[in-house]
């Protein structure tokens, strides 16, 4: 049965993918990428999403999004875009799901963090440790360490990398230095994950109270939906009016992001995925939505993520992944055995303690907010915990 006969040209598929790293038998009842997905959705730092923070952290409320909710939001939405478009659903789906598998506890915070403190050991980069998780970490398969995920799916969940860690990676790493695009399904989710925190932050920001309506609206983009909103219903208010508004800001940019896209793809002639990587960036937002999409992004940023509370927040995320770093690099025996490392013969002091460093930093961005802060107590509290 061919699951993709109804693709567009340019869209990828498993038939002409670059395929696994380890060989392995087709299925006969999924195509390729289903598979990817399916893989993804079963493995453990996927679980371990539900306890790691967007914005807010999990325990401060059962209603804000987690990097779970956040990751399924992305693929609602690059799903019914792709449809439009004729591209591969089930490609979209997993590069969206598996998208922020190697972030850190604690959000961008943690992130910060811990990239300073792996500075001189080559840096901590979310993108990158991501394809960590799905190449290496995961240890669930008899044949091979990691998800063994399609080439795709793993070139669209490297969504950025420096030019010194793509010449370490070989294949997946060369569209950076060769400024290559990758597929329109890639492009696609980096710019569903942009509408869905773009959009859920407003909604979570107002639902904490860290953000007010009248704010909100003087943001133009704002303002005009919700106007929208009440002429539809009039005498609307409270949560009903802020939903009906954000529903249709990430409607607005959802038809802006399929109508440039399918003009920008005619006009560019692509008919295959070779030639969609040899052309420029063809899934885009218009240029009035891209403006207005930055201002919101530059207002939530000035309101919401550097807002006093959220500051402390990411004031003692910083200190927490911090001290568990180096209270590690200083005593590896706290570590639990599989992330303590053996001096292998052939290395120096200097290399054993990169490698040293890497294991303590997979450790520390496996963790979720919880885990982090119990590992914290455990370590430093000096009454019993
Ligand atoms: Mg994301």
């Amino acid at each position: 049965m061919d699951f993709e006969a109804y693709l567009a040209p340019y869209a990828a598929t498993s038939s002409h993918s670059r395929g696994r790293r380890y060989a392995e038998p087709a299925s006969t009842s999924r195509t390729e990428f289903q598979r990817d997905r399916d893989r993804i959705v079963h493995c453990g730092a996927f679980r371990r999403l539900e306890y790691k923070t967007q914005v807010f952290v999990n325990h401060e409320g059962d209603l804000f999004r987690t990097r779970l909710t956040h990751s399924i939001e992305v693929a609602q939405i690059a799903r019914s875009i792709a449809r439009n478009l004729g591209l591969n659903e089930d490609l979209v789906e997993a590069i969206s799901l598996a998208h922020d598998l190697g972030h850190t506890p604690f959000g961008h915070a943690g992130q910060d963090a811990l990239h300073v403190c792996m500075k001189e050991y080559g840096g901590f980069e979310h993108n990158l440790q991501s394809l960590r998780v799905v190449d290496m970490l995961e240890q669930r398969y008899g044949g091979f360490d990691g998800l063994n995920l399609m080439f795709e799916t793993r070139e669209g969940i490297l969504k950025h990398c420096t030019a010194a860690h793509a010449a370490e990676l070989g294949d997946i790493g060369k569209r950076f230095l060769e400024k290559k695009q990758p597929t329109l399904e890639a492009q696609l989710a980096n710019l569903a994950d942009e509408i869905a925190y773009n959009n859920h932050d407003i909604d979570d920001g107002l639902r904490s109270g860290l953000l007010t309506v009248e704010q909100l609206e003087t943001i133009d983009f704002f303002a005009r939906h919700k106007r929208e909103a009440e002429a539809a219903f009039p005498g609307i208010g409270g949560r009903r009016a802020i939903n009906e508004t954000v529903r249709r800001m990430i409607n607005a940019l959802i038809i802006d992001l399929i109508d440039t896209s399918r003009e920008r793809i005619r006009a560019s002639g692509v008919q295959t995925v070779e030639e969609v990587r040899i052309a420029g960036p063809l899934i885009a937002f218009s240029e009035s939505m891209r403006s207005e999409a930055l201002l919101l992004k530059r207002f939530l940023r000035k309101n919401l993520y550097q807002h006093y509370q959220v500051n402390r927040m990411t004031s003692k995320a910083r200190r927490v992944v911090t001290e568990l770093f180096h209270i590690f690099m200083e005593e590896p025996a706290l570590l639990p055995p599989s992330y303590q490392t053996a001096r292998d013969a052939g290395i120096d002091d200097t290399q054993h303690t990169a490698v040293q460093a890497r294991s303590v930093s997979d450790y520390i961005a496996g963790m979720t907010d919880r885990y982090a802060m119990r590992e914290h107590r455990r370590l430093f509290a000096i009454e019993e915990t």
